[in-house]
């Protein structure tokens, strides 16, 4: 097991909707879903409507589930 933080994104295929899990360093890049091959653009920032913490560059760790 890594340290690496990972996102969990839903494939917008209709068809498909297989949660995949990427790395964080993948952010504003594209991944390919494994499943249909369709390419997702991972978002840039996971919770857009909450401010960070100005003053700190400390990535706060969310635990939730
Ligand atoms: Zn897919």
């Amino acid at each position: 097991m890594d340290d690496t933080q990972v996102i969990r994104i839903m494939c917008p295929n209709l068809g498909c909707q297989r949660i995949l899990a990427v790395p964080e360093h993948a952010r504003g890049k594209l991944v390919r879903c494994r499943s249909c091959s369709t390419n997702i653009r991972i978002p840039v920032m996971r919770n857009p409507e909450v401010p960070r913490n100005l003053g700190t560059s400390d990535e706060a760790t969310t635990d939730a589930a």
